[in-house]
């Protein structure tokens, strides 16, 4: 059994149709049938089933009652563990709920468990985690593909239609990346609209949880109902929070389109530019106007992210040193032992080399060559967003510079995978929001993935947009 939105579900639960329960069953079932491409990392039925007695008392005007959703393993959940993917939390049951997941269990959904990613989400191929690699259920016999990184899990989770909705954080592109990976809906919001309060924190200046679906309306829903202001994140925004899926409006007459010149860079395959250029003819067909644009300090956002996103993480990272919680190594000699041993077996190769980075950007001598050159250099990518948006209201671009790739890859070239984030992160330095929405195949019938980019706050003409473009596929 296949259903194919929330809304198409809830109305079934509504009606009768359909019980808490027995959609407890069917996905169940489809977990343990799929259970080899390792999507999960905490998958109990026992805890599903418990969920189900609960939901089945509260009413039918919660939108997402009984509605399967998949949990990415960085956000801190009370009722099942918490690892971030990595061996140092292997053992940790965090003793709150996040703000984005009790959102969640507050209008009624059911979390069918936890899933991969790279370690800490430093990754874009769900290949760094503890708990092996997530193969993209999109692969062939023989020929595993990787899903993306570092929400790959959750991705996969959606493709595999083993949810209908999972949660996902995005800091240079992990919900958009493997949601072009796997041919599903995936939307980073601008930052500061959901908290991070309660998500594992990797580089907080540009974490932003969002959500992967199985299409754009979905997407909107399960948005309205994560956002939302909090005290305990003093980042997090104080804004009205739209009714995204009742507003939303195919209609584009007159919106203006930009595509930016520095988005064609060499490599990328004809494929994935005419793909998107079908994306802009189509926009045109439906009364958008398309404005040939230009980001200038775009070459940067990659040496800039990977300075400051390191940075941050060697700073977060610096709490698993074996003391409060997680893995503490045995047999340590000394304090500075246990630190040392604790902090070396519980971290993986990519953890590690981007504390040893970070480490080096923020250290006396180095701070304002690397660290403190990359802030101004954000602010210039930032502007670049800020002047555009002055005479467009949506960038259209692809998502990533290639389809998903066989798994491992690029494993032993960090460079390789870091280039994968070159179209994503961008918008990560300026926090503005983006969706990776599936559109149109390769010659090998594997999905590409176009991007739509407007400024802080606009995600409902994200929404629109995206949703207009859907019907081309429909
Ligand atoms: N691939 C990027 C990285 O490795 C982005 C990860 C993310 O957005 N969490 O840092």
């Amino acid at each position: 059994m296949e259903f194919q939105s929330i809304s198409q579900l809830k109305l079934l639960l509504d009606d009768n149709k359909i019980s808490v329960k027995e959609i407890a069953q069917t996905y169940i079932k489809k977990i343990k049938e799929k259970k080899d491409l390792n999507i999960f990392i905490y998958f109990n039925e026992d805890k599903i089933y418990d969920q189900v007695k609960l939901i089945e008392k509260i009413s039918n005007d919660n939108s997402l009652k009984g509605i399967p959703i998949a949990v990415k393993d960085l956000f801190c959940t009370k009722n099942m563990p918490t690892t971030a993917g990595s061996k140092i939390l292997e053992n940790f049951n965090p003793t709150y709920e996040s703000f984005v997941t009790q959102k969640l269990i507050n209008q009624g959904s059911m979390f069918v468990g936890k899933t991969n990613l790279d370690e800490f989400a430093m990754g874009s191929a769900t290949n760094t985690s503890y708990f092996g690699d997530t193969i993209n259920p999109l692969s062939n016999e023989g020929s595993p593909l990787a899903p993306g990184g570092s929400s790959g899990g959750s991705a996969a989770a959606v493709a595999a239609d083993l949810c209908l909705g999972a949660t996902g954080t995005d800091t240079g592109g992990s919900i958009r990346q493997p949601a072009s990976f796997c041919g599903v809906v995936g939307i980073k919001p601008t930052y500061g609209i959901c908290s991070r309060w309660g998500i594992v924190a990797f580089a907080s200046s540009l974490d932003q949880a969002g959500i992967f679906s199985k299409n754009v309306t979905d997407a909107s829903i399960l948005l309205k109902e994560m956002a939302g202001h909090d005290l305990r994140d003093s980042t997090s925004s104080n804004v009205k929070i739209p009714n995204f899926s009742e507003n939303l409006n195919i209609d584009l007459k007159g919106k203006k389109i930009g595509i930016p010149k520095e988005y064609t860079i060499d490599g990328i395959s004809d494929e994935i530019n005419e793909v998107w250029e079908q994306a802009i003819k189509s926009l045109e067909q439906k009364g958008a106007i398309i404005e040939h644009i230009s980001l200038p300090h775009t070459k940067y956002a990659l040496p800039t992210y990977y300075i400051i996103a390191p940075a941050e993480a060697s700073s977060n990272l610096a709490r698993y040193d074996g003391v409060k919680y997680g893995h503490r190594a045995e047999n340590a000699k000394s304090l500075d032992d246990m630190y040392e041993l604790t902090r070396s077996e519980g971290f993986g190769k990519e953890v590690k080399r981007r504390i040893l980075i970070g480490t080096y950007v923020l250290s006396a001598g180095y701070y304002d060559a690397y660290y403190l050159k990359a802030q101004k250099v954000r602010k210039l990518i930032a502007d670049d967003f800020v002047k555009a948006f002055k005479e467009c209201d949506l960038i259209l671009t692809p998502t990533a510079p290639s389809a998903a790739f066989p798994l491992n890859e690029k494993q032993d070239d960090p460079i390789k995978m870091y280039l994968n984030d070159v179209f994503t992160v961008p918008a990560s330095l300026a926090g503005i929001p983006g969706i990776s929405i599936p559109y149109g195949k390769d010659k090998n019938g594997l999905p590409l993935g176009i991007q739509l980019l407007s400024k802080h706050f606009n995600e409902q003409e994200i929404f629109n947009a995206a949703f207009a473009l859907e019907k081309d596929y429909e």
